[in-house]
């Protein structure tokens, strides 16, 4: 594979590119969706093909195909030049790369079980019961759901500057939730969290490790217990987030907005653009001093992580990088243009493109809220009056990821230092650095949350991502009931 792609990058500096990049990349990607007892969806697709990056001029080109050969290859190199010689006629400066060094690796996640040598049948028997045991759950279930998605990727990397990389990625992930309704009130409840459930790099051992019959069981018993809980009350409280919910906060408030591309104007599309500018880099304060956000995917340390990866899609080895540090801004995500453009020495390795015929883009690999030294159970214990939330419902965040609201399946009311009360429709409100600047306990109990499903760009790119976050607390937060 690699001496195929080597002749097409020299072709490309033949005519003429200063820099030239390469990935081939096959997939299998599979889901099944159950609802009701029925087989919602069941698809297994298989794709691959490669991309084409080059710099001419000082300006970029792509191009892909799905035709792997060495003809294809010389055609793609070759409208990829034209391209970039056409965007060159109208780019107001010229792009510049922070250096690399030269990678020649392979890699692979540490998956046992492949999810593709499981026979479907197995696969559907374990959902099904699933399905069912939410449904017996009580007669309030209108619907119980399964959903479980896998893929393997594998992809070969060159460029003119050297590198060659190969790496071999299999995750997958399942979830489940039941939605019940009562006099017109509708209440949901996922496990082990909402949208689909939680993703890792692992095999099918994964799924097994679960036991999602017990999951399913927790599900329908607590949908039904919502139906005649008390609605959250409305005013500013001290609030406890677990850590599913505070992983989706990092993503919204801190992941996104830390995206340079965002920050230097070139991402605008879904909620683009940031308030976390170059005149704010070490000065502002992000939030209190306990609190530090790092961005860390290497594989040594979290090989399971879904968001985890040893190099990016520009072929740059990933380095550790404190977004926040002691309560501080001090950090964004990179790619190699960004990172000159900005004033770093070299990227962190944070552009990845979910397919061959797309680009890559700064993307949130595995960005996490460093645990604290507090016991979970030692935060409730500690407040006097407050509301816990848990598992996210709705979000909503502007532009510049400042204001935000985040609407949650269920919700304690706790009472001197106890959960006393179950509460639905629980929903808070801030602004970003207000928020995290009342920050003033986070727990022990750190989780790596893998969300399969982050979308950026035009056109779009689904990215699987991951935050590390513990229980934590903020006071002075504004709560209400979302209905
Ligand atoms: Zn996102």
């Amino acid at each position: 594979m690699f001496d195929l792609m080597e002749k097409a990058v020299e072709k490309g500096l033949l005519l003429g590119a200063t820099y030239i990049d390469i990935r081939i990349v096959k997939n299998v990607s599979e889901e099944i969706k159950i609802k009701n007892g029925a087989v919602e969806e069941a698809t297994i697709k298989t794709d691959s093909g490669f991309g084409v990056r080059v710099l001419k001029n000082g300006a970029w080109g792509f191009h892909s195909s799905n035709k792997i050969d060495k003809h294809t290859l010389d055609q793609v190199v070759e409208t990829a030049v034209k391209i970039a010689e056409a965007s060159a006629t109208r780019s107001k400066k010229p792009v510049k790369l922070a250096p690399v060094k030269t990678i020649k690796d392979k890699w692979r996640t540490p998956w046992i079980k492949d999810p593709f040598d499981v026979p479907f049948k197995d696969k559907l028997e374990l959902f099904l019961e699933a399905d069912e045991t939410i449904r017996e759950q009580s007669d309030y279930v209108k619907a119980g759901m399964v959903s479980y998605e896998a893929r393997k990727i594998h992809k070969w990397f060159v460029s003119s500057e050297g590198s060659k990389i190969e790496a071999e990625i299999v995750f997958c992930g399942v979830g489940v939730s039941a939605l019940t309704a009562k006099n017109g009130d509708v209440q949901r409840r996922s496990l082990p969290t909402s949208f689909g459930g939680n993703y890792v790099k692992r095999g099918w051992e994964y799924v097994e490790s679960l036991n999602l019959v017990e999951l399913a069981e927790r599900v329908g018993k607590e949908a039904t217990m919502l139906l005649d809980a008390k609605s959250c009350p409305s005013g500013r409280t001290t609030l406890i987030l677990d850590s599913s919910q505070l992983a989706l906060q990092i993503h919204e408030s801190c992941g996104h907005p830390s995206e340079a591309d965002r920050v230097l104007g070139t991402e605008a599309s879904y909620a683009g653009t940031s308030f976390l500018t170059p005149d704010k880099l070490g000065k502002l304060k992000y939030g209190s001093e306990i609190v530090n956000i790092v961005m860390d995917p290497s594989p040594e340390k979290y090989p399971e992580a879904l968001g985890s990866y040893k190099y990016d899609d520009e072929g740059v080895p990933v380095k550790r990088t404190y977004i926040v540090k002691e309560g501080v801004f001090t950090g964004y995500q990179l790619s190699r243009e960004t990172a000159v453009e900005l004033g770093f020495e070299e990227s962190n390795g944070a552009m990845r493109a979910d397919n061959w015929n797309r680009i890559p883009l700064i993307r949130m690999s595995l960005i996490s809220l460093e645990p604290g030294d507090w016991k979970s159970e030692e935060i409730i214990e500690d407040t006097k009056d407050g509301i816990y939330m848990d598992t996210n419902r709705s979000w909503s965040i502007d532009d510049k990821r400042l204001n935000f609201q985040f609407g949650c399946e269920l919700a304690w009311k706790i009472e001197k230092g106890e959960k006393k009360e179950l509460l639905k429709n629980p929903v808070y409100q801030g602004i970003t650095p207000e928020f995290w600047g009342n920050c003033d306990a986070i727990g022990k109990d750190f989780f790596i949350w893998g969300i399969p499903n982050c979308g950026k760009g035009e056109p779009q790119q689904i990215m699987w991502v991951s935050h590390g976050a513990s229980t934590a607390r903020f006071r002075n937060v504004m709560v209400f009931s979302g209905r």
